[in-house]
């Protein structure tokens, strides 16, 4: 260990992948407000049994995956692995459940103590949406059809593809539970060790298993649609002719389960096969028992998040870039000090070199792409002037200082 290396799994994000990561953020939430959602900033550590009890403790988020900690009056806190929960606690607390339906975006980092890989980090970010408080399937189109647009926008559509399940209701899932537990006990010798305790304790977590021996079981288990129960099966179905309706494509993969214990209904993933192992990019589903579940009152929801630093490896669009003015003084630097900070006062961009000749500092002017180069020449400065050169063709032009704004604002 060297306290000089960012900690494992963590990184820095320099002025570059920053700023691309800005404009993932910032074009999603632009799209999500047409939708008519707001932003919601939670805390990044929540009591840890937000997480613990509501996530379900036989997943891996909550078994193996959660930074928790005592804090110095020793409360146990941890650092949220998700948003969900942290959104749902704050609608408890909040006392939100007069202002349904809630239409909530949020984005930050989140923490997961997992193996480090490309695409998978210990701390990463997600933008996400909760909707709340609305029972029928339109919820769940609406919501997708925002991911799908997200998506889209960011140029990521023929890249990724949304896959479509049915958790069902409670009922269909207890039948189909009983189905599933008969299936696995036929096959426990082939099962991981993981596997055969999830099979006691939550078997629908077998189908989530990454363990190459389960998924050679899991492809030949009973499928969730089914034993959905007729309203369950129709729910499924609005919510197919919704994203239909509304110009999204989809494909039904019957074995999709999500990470996290509080769905039924409609779980969903958008997959790419563009970055290798870790192909899921956004994911999410219906949680209607979870927020009476954790104590407050019974209101449904649905929801999902996606991963920002694997949006960004898709993103292939440049963040824009804005050219500055340089400002090159060739007598009293104090002149040049007021000049550039009138002109970033009122508006442009400018960049002074710190020090060096005209020739240094045209270079410099040049190595950050400005666009002109005001330069404070002593004889022009007598005359309350200065030289603008435009960069681009070479052309130069005496300004006088009183309509230097105006002269400038074609280059901003
Ligand atoms: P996976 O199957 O890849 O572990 P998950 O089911 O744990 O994903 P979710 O909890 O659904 O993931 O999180 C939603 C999204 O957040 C994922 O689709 C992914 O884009 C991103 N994500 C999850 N964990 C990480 C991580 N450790 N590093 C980077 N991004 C992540
Ligand atoms: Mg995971």
């Amino acid at each position: 260990m060297s306290v000089l290396q960012p900690v494992r799994g963590t990184h820095d994000l320099l002025p570059e992948e920053a700023c691309r990561h800005r404009l993932v953020e910032e074009l999603a939430f632009d799209i999500a407000r047409r939708y008519g959602f707001g932003e919601i900033i939670t805390p990044i550590f929540e009591f840890t049994e937000v997480f613990s009890r509501n996530l379900g403790e036989t997943t891996d988020v909550v078994a193996k995956e959660m930074y928790t900690f005592a804090d110095r009056s020793g409360e146990s806190l941890t650092l949220r692995p998700e948003g969900t929960a942290g959104v749902a606690r704050a609608f408890i607390s909040g006392g939100l459940s007069q202002h349904l339906p809630l239409k909530l975006f949020y984005r930050g980092p989140m923490f997961r103590y997992e193996r480090p890989q490309k695409g998978r980090l210990r701390q990463f970010h997600q933008l996400g949406v909760e909707l709340l408080g609305v029972e029928g399937p339109q919820a769940d189109v609406e919501v997708i059809a925002l991911a799908a647009h997200i998506l889209q926008a960011l140029g990521l559509k023929d890249d990724v593809r949304l896959e479509l399940n049915s958790l069902g209701d409670a009922d269909s899932r207890a039948a189909y539970r009983q189905a599933l537990v008969a299936y696995l006990s036929g096959h426990k010798d082939k099962l991981s060790k993981d596997s055969l305790d999830r099979m006691e304790r939550n078997p629908l977590r077998v189908l989530d298993s990454k363990d190459e021996d389960d998924k050679a079981v899991v492809v030949g288990a009973p499928r969730m649609v089914d034993y959905l129960n007729d309203a369950s099966r129709r729910f499924f179905e609005d919510v197919q002719n919704g994203l239909t309706a509304a110009g999204v494509a989809f494909s039904i993969n019957a074995r999709l389960v999500r990470g996290l214990d509080y769905y039924c209904h409609t779980a969903f993933e958008f997959t790419t096969t563009a970055l290798g192992a870790q192909g899921t990019v956004l994911a999410g589903g219906r949680y209607d028992g979870l927020i009476g579940q954790m104590g407050g009152p019974a209101t449904p929801g649905i929801g999902w998040a996606a991963g920002i630093e694997r949006l960004s490896m898709l993103f292939g669009g440049e963040p824009p870039v804005r050219r500055p003015l340089a400002m090159i003084p060739t007598g009293a630097s104090e002149a040049a000090v007021a000049l550039t900070q009138r002109l970033r006062h009122a508006g442009f961009a400018v960049e002074l070199g710190y020090s060096g000749n005209m020739k240094k500092r045209l270079a410099r002017a040049n190595k950050v792409n400005a666009r002109a180069a005001v330069i404070l020449g002593e004889e022009e400065w007598g005359r309350q002037a200065v030289a603008v050169r435009d960069l681009d063709t070479g052309v130069q032009e005496e300004v006088p200082l009183a309509v230097l704004e105006d002269h400038l604002a074609r280059f901003r």
